[in-house]
């Protein structure tokens, strides 16, 4: 197969370093990628939300298969366009996207199908909005209904900050049009975890659990981040919670989206709250995410021992009942280099040393996002996350020591991690 990723993440060079390695695939190619992903892909210079270009690259080249790896491309209806031209394509149709793209829809097709998740009502007038904060009270949570880069959501501790919050995005159009509608809902209390599952529009195959660490600072302190390490599996998620997961809250998704005449495609990626009940844990939906997540597909990849690209492809035939994955039973941890002042202002074009000496750590693959090659060799970074060092080991310390000794290979005074990445795992 002549296989098209499109992302320039380590998400998207996870991908890559997984699929090169399937006997399914003859050629890779990677739009736009990066300095790490040009060790295993032909880089082509289109960005990933120009989806006209893609689609000619692919019509004129004979892709075969694209897998698509943010969601920008699949809102923006990439994969509806390669449909329609008989290209199979990884991720779904930008209605089945919704799930991700919309808050209100998600949660409607929730309620409606049963999906255990928070109680919530949809608003567009913000002084309706604050009568139902005052109704319930604080804590409670105010998200805008569309994409908000990661910005979107409002915990708020005080009925204030929830007026604040409904003000910023109804009233001060601080989100634009995607902040013109708003979900408010109720305040889950608990341990976060994402699960990751495939779909083929009527099935869903189990991947496996990660969690992230969103915040820049150590301690889980300082401003959000778009995930500064992450580690797979999640302990928090035992084997019973998995299978509880994927019968109450993945199967009922994907059949529900069929009933819609959306069927959902490709990796659904549930954010959860394991709630602590005097029955035990209840796990209740946050969100959805219709891709895989950043940094948790580079934990994942280094873990499937399967042929991932004949996953993928299983997926977007709607075969997956034919695939039977295999996993290391050991942990992979990623632990994220960012540039100094991310996730503010940062400094771009720094040169980054060491890669060869960091990468020569055994058990470490260092993932790149926001590198290039300039012209004569040099390794610079050119994004707020840079690089992205995992690990995989027996257990979650192991590959916590080695990921980071690995850090400590690299030379890049311009660039800084957190020190704790896995630190709830650890302690456990
Ligand atoms: P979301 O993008 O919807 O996952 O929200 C981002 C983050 O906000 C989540 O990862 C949670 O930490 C937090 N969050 C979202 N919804 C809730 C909720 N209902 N209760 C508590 N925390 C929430």
């Amino acid at each position: 197969m002549k296989v098209l990723v499109v992302g320039s993440g380590g998400r998207e060079h996870a991908l890559c370093w997984a699929i090169s390695n399937s006997p399914l695939c003859d050629a890779l190619y990677c739009a736009p990628g990066n300095a790490g992903i040009a060790d295993v892909a032909t880089l082509v210079p289109i960005g990933s939300e120009d989806v006209d270009a893609l689609v000619r690259f692919v019509q004129d080249n004979a892709i075969d298969f694209v897998v698509v790896g943010p969601e920008g491309p699949l809102v923006l209806g990439l994969v509806d366009r390669l449909t329609a031209l008989g290209v199979k394509a990884f991720g779904p149709s930008a209605a089945a996207a919704e799930l991700e793209g919309s808050k209100g829809f998600m949660k409607d097709i929730l309620a409606k199908y049963g999906v255990p998740t928070a109680f919530y009502e949809r608003f567009k007038d913000p002084e309706a909005a604050k009568a139902y904060v005052r109704k319930h009270g604080a804590p409670i949570v105010v998200k805008a209904d569309g994409l908000a880069a990661g910005k979107g959501v409002t915990v708020a501790r005080t009925e204030q900050e929830a007026f604040e919050a409904i003000d910023d995005a109804l009233v001060g159009g601080r989100f634009g049009a995607a902040g013109a509608e708003v979900v408010v809902e109720e305040f889950l209390d608990g341990e976060e975890v994402s699960f990751f599952a495939l779909c083929d529009g009527e099935n869903a195959l189990p991947l496996a659990s990660a969690q992230d660490h969103k915040a820049v600072g150590d301690g889980d302190t300082g401003p959000n981040t778009g995930g500064m390490g992450a580690y797979s599996p999640a302990p928090v998620l035992t084997a019973d919670l998995q299978d509880r997961v994927m019968r109450e809250i993945i199967l009922p998704t994907v059949k529900g989206m069929a009933a819609e005449g959306k069927p959902f495609k490709g990796v659904l990626f549930a954010g959860l709250m394991i709630m602590r009940t005097p029955d035990g844990p209840v796990p209740k939906t946050l969100e959805f995410n219709v891709r895989f997540g950043d940094p948790e597909c580079q934990t994942l990849m280094m873990r499937l021992k399967s042929d991932a690209l004949a996953a993928l492809v299983a997926a977007a035939d709607g075969v997956l009942d034919s695939i039977d994955l295999r996993w290391h039973d050991q942990t992979a941890l990623c632990v994220v280099m960012a540039a100094n002042g991310y996730p503010g202002d940062y400094a771009k074009n720094t040169e980054i040393r060491g890669l060869d000496k960091a990468g020569a750590v055994e058990n470490v693959t260092v993932f790149h996002a926001g590198t290039k090659r300039a012209e004569d060799g040099r390794v610079l970074s050119v994004g707020g996350r840079v690089l992205g060092v995992t690990a995989l080991a027996p257990t979650v310390a192991e590959a916590q020591a080695a990921a980071y000794k690995a850090v400590d290979a690299l030379d890049w005074p311009d660039g800084f991690c957190r020190r704790d990445i896995g630190w709830r795992a650890v302690g456990r």
